[in-house]
């Protein structure tokens, strides 16, 4: 069996998303895929990064409080350095974190799933939009730079065995007059990501720094 994101044969399963994403209590029947060397368990520390600020985010539900209070916590206790990293950039209220880091492991879940849901791999650069992240002018991108995606008729049913911490959905149709596929995925029933599939990489500038950092 080949890897969910390169042509490389499978030497084991990868969890999707991380296993760290999820509290104990609700481990039960994590999305496996078949991976590659390459592309298993080489983001630990990113998973760990990128956990950290969706849990922290607004708008979840109590699991995600729970679990930072507990795990997220203890693994900061561990890393003060992970800690610092993940919060230390701040200006009034709002943190910034590394886009990058997170979209690349949004991007490995997104290639997962997908894997997951038609048995083969992505054949496309699946491209993360998101309501909790602003970009430099204030304005999130879901809204300000999402493709047209609206009139979905009907989205595929959501998909997960711990819905309240993770689950995604599909919508086969059209994106821009494209046929194309959609998905949805949401942490902790809060923290929401849209992903675009396009057939070129979409360049952000990631180098962007708010004044005063
Ligand atoms: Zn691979």
């Amino acid at each position: 069996m080949k890897c969910y994101m390169c042509d490389e044969p499978a030497t084991s399963v990868e969890h999707a998303p991380a296993k760290c994403f999820f509290p104990k209590g609700y481990r039960k029947d994590l999305i496996t895929v078949p991976s590659c060397a390459i592309h298993n368990n080489e983001t630990s520390k990113d998973d760990e990064y990128v956990r950290g600020i969706i849990v922290s985010c607004s708008g979840n539900n109590s699991i995600a409080l729970t679990h930072w209070r507990g795990s997220v916590r203890s693994g900061y206790l561990h890393s003060p350095k992970l800690f610092l990293k993940t919060f230390s950039k701040q200006i009034d209220s709002s943190f910034f974190h590394d886009r990058k880091r997170v979209d690349d492991v949004i991007i490995k879940i997104s290639h997962a799933v997908y894997f997951k849901e038609y048995k083969k791999r992505w054949q496309s650069y699946p491209t993360p939009f998101y309501y909790n992240f602003l970009f430099d002018d204030g304005k999130a991108d879901i809204h300000e730079r999402l493709p047209n995606y609206k009139d979905i008729p009907v989205w595929h049913i959501f998909e997960g065995a711990n819905q309240s911490v993770f689950k995604y959905q599909f919508f086969d149709g059209k994106v821009d007059g494209h046929s194309n596929c959609i998905l949805r995925m949401i942490f902790y029933e809060g923290f929401e990501v849209i992903v675009i599939p396009r057939s070129e990489k979409l360049e952000l500038d990631y180098s962007y720094k708010p004044e005063g950092l």
